[in-house]
């Protein structure tokens, strides 16, 4: 579950659910807290409904019980998606399991059958077999043509189980991206900026300053037509990591999307950020790759920045756009340079 809410609202919740928590003897912990939280806001009426009641019933919310309503309303959606793709993988994996000890078992009687249809033959050579070569060849025959069907069956059942790992792999990846991590350059994703972002803008003193970074990558879909989308990936993935060497904590690098990236620079003033940036620059500028093939080595990689620092009372939303503006003039202005806005 996301919390969306800006300081103040978030400081009304905690007003309101302390008192009730204190009220109906709920132990202060984290886990209850979030609870109270959530049921002030009133934004899950079933978890309502359900605390209402367990009131009404126990006086109380027993802490057994508190567990069960933070997992079934709080967190469902987060542990469902791996909850069911762990169930799955564990059915594919019997079902394969299933189907090799039944193609084992089948050749496993069909060495018997061999053996069997072996010494028949032997003793048919000597004279001394009751079974007719006939029936020898048929029931060699019959047996061979269960084998290949049991065999062929195993063989289908791994190529859909092939398909199903694979659709599996893809929801396993949005799993990751709901919990806020891009899977390519393992950096934090939008959904992660935006919420920080929020805090961030809600704080009122002046004193605290905030600064913000958007980098893109310079022609990047030309980049992509030349060298290929996977060496693209590569470059993103380097950026990536070039991004999160520079900027350590509280510095906030994230994928912002596709060949866009954003830093937030809590406590850090637009010249220091511009610094930061131009650090950036240089260390993109210089990036070099050498291709396995023709071993010819990249040397074009360059990047624009656009780099604001957040005004008292701006939205999260205008310090972004504000700040698209600055890494547009850094475009238009011949690119692989740092723009601060105003
Ligand atoms: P500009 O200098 O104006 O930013 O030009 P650009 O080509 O970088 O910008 P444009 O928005 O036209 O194209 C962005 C390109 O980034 C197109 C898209 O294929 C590529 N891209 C976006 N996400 C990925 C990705 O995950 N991997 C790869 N390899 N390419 C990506
Ligand atoms: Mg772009
Ligand atoms: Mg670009």
């Amino acid at each position: 579950m996301k919390f969306a809410e800006n300081n103040n609202q978030a400081a009304e919740y905690l007003r309101q659910a302390v008192p009730l928590m204190v009220k109906h003897n709920i132990p202060p912990n984290p886990l209850n807290y979030a609870l109270w939280y959530t049921y002030v806001s009133d934004r899950v009426p079933e978890l309502n409904a359900q605390l209402d009641k367990t009131l009404t019933t126990y006086g109380t919310c027993p802490t057994m019980l508190s567990e069960q309503l933070f997992r079934d309303h709080m967190i469902k959606s987060e542990i469902q998606g791996s909850e069911d793709i762990q169930a799955s993988l564990i059915s594919l994996i019997n079902d394969l399991h299933e189907h090799a000890g039944d193609a084992a078992k089948e050749s496993e009687n069909f060495s018997e059958v061999l053996e069997d249809s072996l010494s028949n033959l032997e003793q048919a050579e000597d004279g001394e077999s009751s079974l007719p070569l006939e029936s020898i060849i048929q029931a060699l025959y019959s047996h061979t043509k269960k084998v290949s069907e049991t065999t062929r069956l195993f063989q289908n059942r791994m190529t859909e189980a092939q398909a199903e790992i694979e659709s599996l792999k893809q929801e396993l990846n949005k799993t990751r991206q709901d919990a806020q991590v891009d899977p390519l350059t393992n950096l934090f994703n939008r959904r992660a900026f935006d919420a920080e972002l929020v805090q961030l803008t809600g704080i009122t003193d002046p004193q605290v300053v905030t600064s913000f970074v958007l980098v893109d990558i310079d022609h990047f879909k030309r980049f992509n037509d030349t060298y290929g989308h996977l060496m693209g990936d590569k470059v993103l993935q380097y950026v990536g990591k070039l991004l999160k060497e520079t900027c350590p904590e509280p510095m906030l690098p994230v994928r912002f999307g596709g060949e866009e990236f954003a830093i937030l620079l809590p406590g850090t003033n637009k010249e220091a950020a511009a610094a930061i940036a131009e650090q950036i620059r240089s260390k993109i500028q210089a990036i070099r790759i050498k291709q396995k093939k023709s071993g010819e080595v990249i040397s074009s990689i360059t990047a624009s920045f656009g780099v604001s620092q957040l005004i008292s009372g701006e939205e999260a939303e205008q310090l972004v756009e504000r700040t698209d503006k600055a890494l547009y003039k850094a475009k238009d202005s011949g690119r692989n340079q740092v723009v601060v806005s105003d």
